[in-house]
């Protein structure tokens, strides 16, 4: 079932979902399942698995480093059709323009399609390490308004270089990434909202957001966006601080503020397990707040460990 229909079915209650991110290459898929066994009790109607973007891994040979390419993360879409058929929920693989040609992207929507997942997030993806600004792959997406053109275009039975007589035509249900406190790489606020209209424009069903720690850059950010014409759902994405280290790292790569009490909060805790607690806490209000606003989902980010997740479900779900 599209996203979009488990909004409406829901009828105005929020929902419950989570990102989960591959496991390293070599680790075993049972490390996945019990971090998403606890929380299916919360009846998440879809999870969301990410997609990493490719990096360069250097091999010594004969006293010289050689740079391969290599994806530490690999297997989105075998995860994705190994959760719905081991929990009977709907998935929603992150479909990256970086790292992929249009005709690579459009071999992984049919294999999305004959698995019977008809949800995905379509996402530009950031830069590779070594480089400034982000590339496209050579015959690749340049931004993710490309991507979701492409998949539109497969929901009318229209493929890269044909157009078929289809039969049984894909539909996919098309989520996009939107920023509260605007994307890293956007001039204003203002502009970035105009490129996400675009995206919706262009197909998006839905918008998902950053994470944010301040509840009222999401309901100003809807504002602005009802305000241009966005009219599609904008789930909010959460996460709770897990680390004190969260301080610095959230900020550098993600661009987002950390309210002052919370940033107070983290620095008075004196052990790791403390300032968990501290993100729980935070995140459950956050949690309260947006419930009371009316969100259809509140979008947990588990970054691969969900006892937190766990522990703040359950004080609201
Ligand atoms: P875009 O919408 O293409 O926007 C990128 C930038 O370009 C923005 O600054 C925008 O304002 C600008 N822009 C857009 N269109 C145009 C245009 N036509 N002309 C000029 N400028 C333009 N990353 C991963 O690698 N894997 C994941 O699984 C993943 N999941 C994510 C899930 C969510 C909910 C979010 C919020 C982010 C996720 N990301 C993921 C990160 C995402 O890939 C990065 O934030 C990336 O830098 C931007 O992606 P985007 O889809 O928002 O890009």
């Amino acid at each position: 079932m599209k996203v979009t229909d488990h909004i409406k079915k829901s009828e105005g209650k929020t929902l419950f979902s989570f990102e989960i991110i591959p496991p390293k290459k070599g680790k075993n898929i049972q490390e996945l399942y019990n971090n998403i066994d606890p929380l299916m009790e919360f009846n998440p109607p879809f999870i969301d698995v990410t997609t990493s973007r490719e990096e360069y891994v250097y091999i010594e040979k004969s006293g010289l480093l050689d740079r391969k390419i290599t994806r530490m993360r690999p297997g989105t879409l075998g995860i994705c059709a190994a959760i719905k058929h081991k929990y009977d929920v709907d998935t929603v693989p992150h479909v990256l323009c970086g790292g992929f040609t249009k005709e690579e992207t459009e071999y992984l929507l049919v294999d999305c399609h004959y698995l019977g997942i008809n949800n995905v997030m379509a996402l530009r993806g950031d830069a590779m390490s070594h480089q400034n600004y982000f590339e496209a792959a050579k015959g690749g997406h340049q931004y993710a308004q490309g991507l979701v053109e492409q998949i539109a275009d497969l929901n009318q039975g229209k493929y890269l270089h044909d157009v078929m007589e289809a039969d049984d035509c894909a539909d996919f249900c098309i989520g996009v990434a939107g920023y509260p406190e605007k994307h890293l790489e956007a001039p204003s606020l203002q502009t970035d909202l105009k490129r996400l209209k675009d995206k919706v424009d262009a197909g998006a069903d839905y918008v998902v957001t950053q994470m944010f720690f301040d509840n009222q850059k999401y309901f100003d950010f809807v504002k602005a966006a009802r305000e241009i014409g966005i009219d599609v759902p904008i789930i909010p994405g959460i996460k709770p601080i897990a680390i004190s280290k969260h301080l610095q790292l959230l900020p550098q790569v993600f661009k987002i503020d950390l309210p002052e009490p919370l940033i107070n909060a983290v620095q008075d805790c004196s052990t790791n397990q403390q300032v968990r607690q501290v993100g729980v806490e935070w995140c459950v209000q956050q949690s309260k707040e947006l419930i009371d606003f009316g969100v259809p989902v509140l979008h947990y980010y588990s970054m691969g460990k969900s006892t937190n997740i766990e522990q703040i479900a359950k004080q609201i779900f």
